[in-house]
């Protein structure tokens, strides 16, 4: 049998227009901002007006260690989104919104896949409602701003060499990452080394995704720390008086995007951070709109719990007051045999003893999660090569582990693949069982909340970081930020800092290599290995695959 691809499925979709979807959740039309007809933007005001209201459940999915043999968390969340509206709940679906640049590389797209999409997936993928764009205005004001500033005289004493405010542009660009700027004589200001970052590597982004409101987003972009004057004393964007029209540019990008899943479900697809050097998770502005329109609410966190889980309970729950009832921890069995050292090309063969072996990777999530006070249950994301052997050798080892492992078939089927873990799910979050808690106090030492987190959930033996660190993190506890958490920058595919250690690895060792302040979001980032935050493009990007046909459709996109 042959399967229909991501964007086949996506375009036989019958959408509802948009403001049926947003009827559903009782969103009337003028609070609505349509753009076209299957999207829209849902208003300010109206949110301001729920605020009264009682909160849904929130229910986060994350996932073992990432492979590429793919784990779908994405198209568990959209699947587990319509399944428990099938069995009667009104839930709302919160995830994140794809970057552009990278379709054009090698990813897929961030929409969800098989039966278990939002949509309309082009547009999501893309341009969409233009949030993107408006963060890179934005960043890029505030990066004029600065060069402006000194190019007119430098009042605020700004250090050219200390400036760490970059540009962004959302697109896979190699060429950009290190650059030199303002070339070509007087008239063009003072040449300096600088650089570009993709637009969701910008700590607009992460504010925005963290902000409360407009007044609260405003007072964060004053926050950011954008130089170092010559005495070393920080330089914020507020002193550059570039805060307030920063702000204006982002008006519009602040408001939630209202779109539907395949089976017409609403889901709030809004702000798009990077998981390693940010938190990796959709805006609280959306998700806390979501909790006050429907009665379960489905989210996402980016890569594996031990980062977009952790990130999403340290940073955003712990800031936003958000309190998760249940954790959804999504596991392939391929994903699980590749932990166990099968290699990438001979996955389709049953292997119960690599899958077991590999199963420690999700045993270890699946502890770390209960360490935040949320109770786990594992989806696994079923794939046509899977045996019956080996889903049930996967079942029988969470059931060891004291949490049970549910087959979902919502790729295939859409929700009613998906029912188990929706029944399931319904238990957990009205069991009552959730008493969540961050895993270390904002007043611990900027240091030991890295400790903890290496220790508590990498499994490591201890953190290293040289002297300069050390003296960065108290200098900033001095400077009054050392009540921030962490978040820390790490490769996805381990939980120690060496890409190729799957499984469970322990004991391993922490470098800190360097130390970011980001002011305005909230946190402070440690680095742990290569960060890339410009990405570049494949030797054959999918981009010369994508074209129009003659009826003016996108072919060759996913
Ligand atoms: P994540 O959110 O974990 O990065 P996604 O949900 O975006 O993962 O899925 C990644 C890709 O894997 C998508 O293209 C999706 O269509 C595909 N995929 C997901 N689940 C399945 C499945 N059960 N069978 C086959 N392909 C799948
Ligand atoms: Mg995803």
């Amino acid at each position: 049998m042959a399967f229909k691809s991501d964007i086949e499925i996506a375009r036989a979709a019958s959408k509802k227009p948009i403001l049926e979807i947003g009827a559903k959740l009782g969103i009337p039309a003028e609070a609505l901002a349509p753009y076209g007809h299957d999207k829209a933007k849902i208003g300010a005001d109206f949110i301001h007006s729920l605020s009264d209201r009682k909160d849904g459940k929130l229910i986060l999915v994350t996932a073992i260690n990432p492979t590429p043999a793919g784990e779908g968390k994405t198209t568990t969340t959209v699947g587990l989104g319509d399944g428990l509206n099938r069995i009667g709940k009104q839930a709302v679906i919160c995830v994140r919104e794809p970057s552009l640049g990278p379709c054009f590389g090698v990813k897929g797209g961030a929409a969800g896949g098989g039966y278990a999409q939002v949509v309309p997936m082009e547009d999501i993928n893309l341009h969409f409602t233009g949030d993107f764009h408006a963060i890179t205005s934005a960043h890029n004001l505030l990066s004029a701003m600065i060069d402006n500033h000194i190019y007119w005289g430098n009042e605020l004493d700004i250090d050219t060499r200390r400036i760490s405010w970059r540009r962004v542009m959302d697109m896979n660009d190699r060429a950009l990452r290190q650059a030199v700027i303002s070339l070509g004589g007087v008239s063009n200001g003072f040449p300096r080394e600088s650089g570009f970052d993709i637009t969701v590597a910008s700590e607009v982004m992460a504010i925005l995704c963290l902000a409360q409101d407009l007044a609260d987003l405003e007072k964060r972009l004053g926050d950011i720390v954008v130089a170092y004057r010559f005495d070393r004393s920080p330089v914020f964007a507020r002193d550059l008086k570039a805060d307030r029209a920063m702000a204006v540019l982002l008006k519009d990008a602040m408001q939630p995007n209202l779109v539907q899943t395949l089976e017409n479900n609403p889901a709030l697809v809004h702000g798009g951070p990077f998981a390693n050097i940010a938190h990796g998770c959709n805006s609280v502005i959306a998700t806390k709109a979501a909790l006050k329109l429907g009665d379960y609410v489905v989210t996402e966190a980016g890569f594996g719990a031990d980062l977009g889980a952790e990130k999403f309970f340290d940073i955003k729950c712990r800031k936003a007051g958000l309190r998760p009832d249940a954790a959804v921890i999504v596991a392939t069995v391929r994903a699980l045999k590749m932990n166990g050292g099968v290699k990438k090309d001979e996955l389709s063969a049953e292997n119960v003893d690599a899958l077991v072996r590999g199963c420690a990777n999700l045993g270890r999530h699946i502890a770390n999660v209960r360490k935040f006070g949320v109770p786990v249950v594992v989806a696994i994301n079923h794939f046509t090569s899977d045996t019956d052997a080996e889903v049930a050798a996967v079942k029988e080892y969470v059931s060891r582990h004291g949490a049970e492992a549910i087959l979902c078939r919502h790729w295939a089927e859409g929700s009613a693949g998906i029912e188990d873990l929706a029944y399931k799910v319904v238990e957990l979050a009205e069991g009552g069982q959730a008493d969540f808690q961050p895993l270390y106090p904002d007043a611990m030492p900027l240091l030991e909340k890295i400790e903890t987190v290496a220790t508590k959930i990498y499994h490591a033996a201890e953190v290293t970081a040289d002297r300069t660190v050390r003296d960065q993190l108290k200098a900033w506890e001095e400077q009054g930020y050392g009540d921030l958490p962490v978040c820390i920058a790490k490769t996805q595919y381990s939980f120690s800092t060496n890409p190729t250690l799957l499984g469970a690895p322990e004991g391993h060792v922490v470098h800190v290599r360097e130390v970011r302040l980001s002011a305005g979001a909230g946190f402070v980032v440690a680095i742990t290995g290569d960060i890339m935050t410009m990405p570049g493009l494949p030797r054959v990007p999918s981009a010369e695959r994508i074209f129009l046909n003659e009826e003016g459709l996108i072919e060759g996109l996913f």
